[in-house]
């Protein structure tokens, strides 16, 4: 949000742009975003843009749900980077198996799933080969539009088939420390899922700015006093506590790293 502010301060940027459209340099002013939901919310409620860019896929769609919902009864473009997040979907296949439907696998249900989704406007995947250009084109091919049910669909099957990892349906913000639960537990997901080491889950702290789970929140995981109220809402029954603990080690220790 320091970016955004510094932007649109007067004199700032965001004028600047609004200058260069009036001089029809440039046609559309956007934004592209790795901030958690509520903060993509705050950006597209100030209308100054007609449209966004932010990491939406199967995985994390709860997660920034409600942003695409909101940007899309704004009139507003939205453009999904990373629908295969980053290439975890692919290198996980087996473990992610019971995304797909019968004859599928869990990318092209990744890939399905993004271009279906009624709120989101382009879905940009990247590609290695001609033939994944073919595979994408195969799946848009007839495909129809769908709302919120796939989803509940995808919530359901994340339910039923690995109960031990959060589903990101966000019921957990309820936190009066303002300690960032569902962005917590779903990167705790990378560990319940694809048993990343710890030493892995430390390296990974550092890209916890980078993948905005838990940025711009100034309360941590430490910060928890175990009142237990995310817990009583967690649809998962997660022992978000316990979560909580292990991730305020992860993040000592990547601090700790940083510091040396
Ligand atoms: S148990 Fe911790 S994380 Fe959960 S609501 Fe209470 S303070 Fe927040
Ligand atoms: S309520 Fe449970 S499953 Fe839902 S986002 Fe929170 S931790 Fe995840």
């Amino acid at each position: 949000m320091d970016h955004y502010e510094l932007a649109v301060k007067p004199g700032g940027q965001y004028e600047g742009l609004l200058k260069c459209k009036e001089e029809g340099l440039i046609d559309h002013i956007v934004f592209s975003s790795h901030q958690p939901g509520d903060q993509v919310e705050k950006v597209i409620a100030s209308k100054k843009f007609e449209g966004v860019t932010m990491g939406l896929n199967i995985l994390n769609y709860g997660y920034r749900k409600e942003s695409a919902e909101q940007a899309s009864a704004h009139g507003i473009g939205v453009v999904a980077m990373n629908p295969l997040s980053g290439g975890t979907i692919p290198s996980h296949e087996e473990a992610l198996k019971f995304l797909a439907e019968e004859g599928e696998t869990a990318t092209e249900a990744a890939i399905r799933f993004n271009l279906a989704c009624r709120d989101i406007t382009i879905t940009l995947i990247g590609f290695n080969h001609v033939e994944e250009i073919d595979q994408a084109c195969a799946l848009a091919d007839g495909l129809e539009l769908s709302d919120g049910d796939a989803y509940k669909r995808v919530q359901q099957r994340f339910g039923d088939s690995m109960k031990s990892i959060c589903t990101s349906c966000g019921y957990c913000r309820v936190c009066p420390k303002g300690i960032n639960v569902p962005g917590y537990m779903l990167f705790y997901n990378e560990k319940e899922m694809f048993k990343k080491t710890d030493a892995e889950m430390i390296e990974m702290v550092y890209g916890l700015e980078y993948w905005n789970y838990t940025q711009n929140h100034k309360v941590k995981s430490r910060d928890c006093i175990e009142c237990k109220r995310c817990e009583n809402e967690c649809t998962q029954h997660l022992p978000i506590i316990e979560r909580l603990k292990e991730i305020a080690r992860w993040e000592a220790a990547g601090e700790d790293k940083v510091q040396v």
